[in-house]
């Protein structure tokens, strides 16, 4: 057996049952994604467009294919008919882009917003007071071949547990607040990477997206 298809079986027993598992195979073959593909892993996450496209094209049809990367604007177009859930989305105008896409094809684009959690000021994403306002304006309210599915954030780059655990818990009360009183049919809360996954999820975490831990290091 390959060490890709050990290590999907081994998060597989590792995760529960509500915990999905994105498989994030960017930089990596078509080759090790059939890999994982035969040891039953449907979902993969990749972070470029013209990436996703390309293995879009060449592989098994049943791969649902995730964007978990920084999505620019001009190249949703790309992806449009495709995809099967954005993570990143960290703007109105990136949704509004998204909305307008969905609507060619007559679908509506499951999304998750990107919360920014992290201390590093790199990581794209929203601030909580941002959320809200962007939730309650009329353009939101006007999209209709979006679907919101929940939240995505990542923690900051550190060793250090309680840093990583605070800023999980913060994402999931914002998570239970906007379920309560703005978004009642959220159910995603996408946290947890290769290095802090165990972390994300004890801190509720329901999407998982581990890359280096199945595919071993990326060569950029
Ligand atoms: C690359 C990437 C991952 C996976 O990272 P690993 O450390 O390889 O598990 C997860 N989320 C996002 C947004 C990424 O860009």
């Amino acid at each position: 057996m390959s060490s890709i298809s050990q290590s999907i079986e081994q998060l597989q027993t590792e995760i529960s049952d509500n915990v999905t598992l994105v498989a994030v195979s960017k930089f990596h073959s078509n080759q090790a994604i059939l890999e994982a593909y035969e040891a039953g892993q449907r979902i993969f996450g990749e972070s470029k467009v013209q990436e996703m496209t390309a293995k879009y094209k060449e592989l098994p049809k049943d791969i649902q294919w995730h964007m978990i990367g920084h999505l620019q604007r001009n190249k949703v177009k790309y992806i449009a008919d495709f995809v099967s859930l954005i993570h990143g989305v960290d703007s109105p105008r990136l949704l509004k882009e998204i909305n307008k896409q969905a609507q060619k094809y007559h679908r509506k684009i499951p999304c998750l917003l990107q919360v920014h959690i992290a201390q590093e000021d790199s990581k794209f994403g929203f601030d909580k007071e941002e959320l809200y306002d962007f939730l309650n304006s009329t353009d939101f309210c006007q999209m209709e071949n979006i679907s919101i599915k929940g939240l995505m954030g990542m923690a900051t780059n550190t060793d250090n547990k309680e840093v990583i655990k605070k800023e999980f818990n913060f994402l999931k009360s914002l998570f239970l607040d906007l379920k309560n009183e703005l978004l009642p049919n959220i159910n995603t809360l996408s946290m947890g990477m290769s290095s802090d996954y165990p972390i994300a999820i004890g801190c509720g975490s329901t999407m998982v997206r581990i890359g280096s831990r199945i595919f071993g290091n990326r060569n950029y």
